[in-house]
């Protein structure tokens, strides 16, 4: 059933008008003007709740089975997609992801307060699978409606192209993803293979790929996954909304989230906006965007205060593969959540993040380079004073690191170019003879400091 008296639509970013559009079409931008487009809510009738009554509904639902409630993103299904019919949700029972508290690691840092949101043990192994639940979603319903649609397609650094195969596939519909050869992990190109998915390793960047399939939208009945199209950013804005939950409704004093084509922070600052406007919070947390040296175009930006708009670089090869974008589609979306969320950029070089990763497995996490680049940067902000050891930081955890084998296998043999791997870990081969065991156990301190 959809929830009856609320619904959605897509509109103008840039609200150069304020027609309406179905969100079952084939349509990613404004017809009039061309500027991106945005899911518009009745935000007055979903005002007609009280900030509690939303909290209520959403705790009594969170990680329980009561289809499709018991997900993270369709918890919130009111908010997220209330005119999709539950019968067509596309569910891999995505969010209800763990806030790990990173004791340890924090008190290094001179924190007591630090917190990892884990966005990356879900399905897919990236926070990708938040926003393609919402838009396979509606792909279903549209099919169901009598829409013919003959593919789903994206390009991709890896984790868009693994989380929409995997929707895909569970719904039973024709998935196409393009990728660049050679730039994206093998856990990432299995994926997608597995799930059976036409893969297509173009020669070329992701911004390359983009291009192609802007192309291949124009086709009949190719629908585009990327996130140009809103319907992902619906469901990835959930996250603000479970992070404030898992802290019993309290806003962190600050999140910090890796940017690469810019929707994901866009989505955060919509979760949040969202929240205050309904009454369930009253402050809005402070955002940083952690960009690689190589791929920093909103960093540049920032540091011209936007004037002049986006300028796109040429993104050379990182280690955070996820985020090697020049020129990423949600930059508008970006600086309005920075201007509202008193927000800053700052990047990490490669040596930069690849250290702040090992030091944080060193105190028990598992990192992805992505999230060694949010963690570079956290170093970053606490080492000149923006972060203060009092306040409460929350670091978004994009994806799992067991994704990332080649980077953490190159770590600890210390064959990554350019990477110091100050912290590598090697095995110590022996004979099987006690006497040596017992001196290699005994050899140094067991617990490194971190
Ligand atoms: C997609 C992705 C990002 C970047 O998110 P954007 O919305 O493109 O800014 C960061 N980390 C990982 C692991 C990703 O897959
Ligand atoms: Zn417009």
């Amino acid at each position: 059933m959809a929830d009856a008296p609320f619904r959605s639509w897509l509109r103008c970013f840039g609200r150069c008008s304020s027609d309406e559009y179905p969100l079952e079409g084939f349509l990613y931008r404004c017809p009039r003007c061309h500027d991106l487009l945005e899911v518009g809510h009745d935000i007055t009738a979903l005002g007609t709740r009280s900030g509690d009554t939303w909290k209520a509904l959403f705790d009594a639902r969170y990680k329980r089975t009561e289809w499709p409630y018991g997900s993270g993103v369709w918890g919130k299904k009111e908010w997220v997609g209330p005119t999709i019919d539950s019968a067509n949700v596309v569910s891999l029972d995505e969010g209800g992801t763990n806030l790990f508290w990173a004791e340890r690691y924090g008190r290094v840092l001179g924190l007591d307060d630090l917190w990892i949101k884990m966005c990356g043990n879900s399905h897919s192994g990236s926070f990708k699978d938040l926003g393609m639940t919402v838009l396979v979603s509606v792909v279903k319903q549209m099919i169901a409606r009598g829409t013919p649609v003959r593919a789903v397609v994206c390009a991709s650094t890896g984790d868009t192209s693994a989380s929409l195969a995997a929707y895909c596939a569970v719904a039973g519909i024709p998935s196409v993803v393009l990728l660049p050869r050679g730039k994206i992990s093998t856990a990432q190109l299995v994926q997608p293979l597995a799930n059976g998915s036409r893969v297509l390793a173009l020669d070329t960047d992701f911004d390359g790929c983009m291009e192609i399939v802007q192309q291949l939208v124009a086709e009949p009945g190719v629908y585009l996954a990327n996130s140009l199209n809103p319907l992902r950013i619906e469901g990835q804005k959930t996250v603000a909304v479970e992070i404030v939950q898992q802290f019993d409704w309290a806003v962190p004093d600050w999140v910090i989230i890796p940017g690469g084509n810019l929707g994901n922070v866009s989505a955060l600052g919509l979760g949040f906006h969202m929240m205050r406007d309904l009454g369930l919070v009253e402050r809005l947390p402070r955002i940083a965007v952690a960009q690689v040296e190589a791929a920093n175009p909103l960093y540049l930006a920032y540091h011209r205060e936007f004037a002049g708009g986006l300028t796109p670089v040429h993104a050379r090869p990182t280690l955070a593969t996820a985020i090697q974008i020049g020129n990423p589609v949600s930059y508008p979306r970006a600086v309005k959540t920075i201007c509202e969320f008193n927000g800053v950029v700052e990047q990490a070089t490669e040596d930069e993040l690849a250290d702040a990763a090992a030091r944080a497995d060193q105190a028990g996490l598992y990192c992805d380079p992505h999230t060694g680049v949010a963690l570079a940067v956290l170093e970053k902000l606490v080492a000149r004073g923006e972060i203060l050891p009092s306040q409460r930081v929350v670091v978004i955890s994009t994806a799992s690191g067991l994704k990332f084998n080649e980077f953490k296998v190159g770590y600890h043999d210390g064959t990554l170019p350019a990477i110091a791997s100050r912290r590598a870990n090697r095995p110590i081969e022996l004979a099987a003879r006690y006497g040596d065991v017992r001196a290699a156990v005994f050899s140094r301190d067991l617990v490194e400091t971190v």
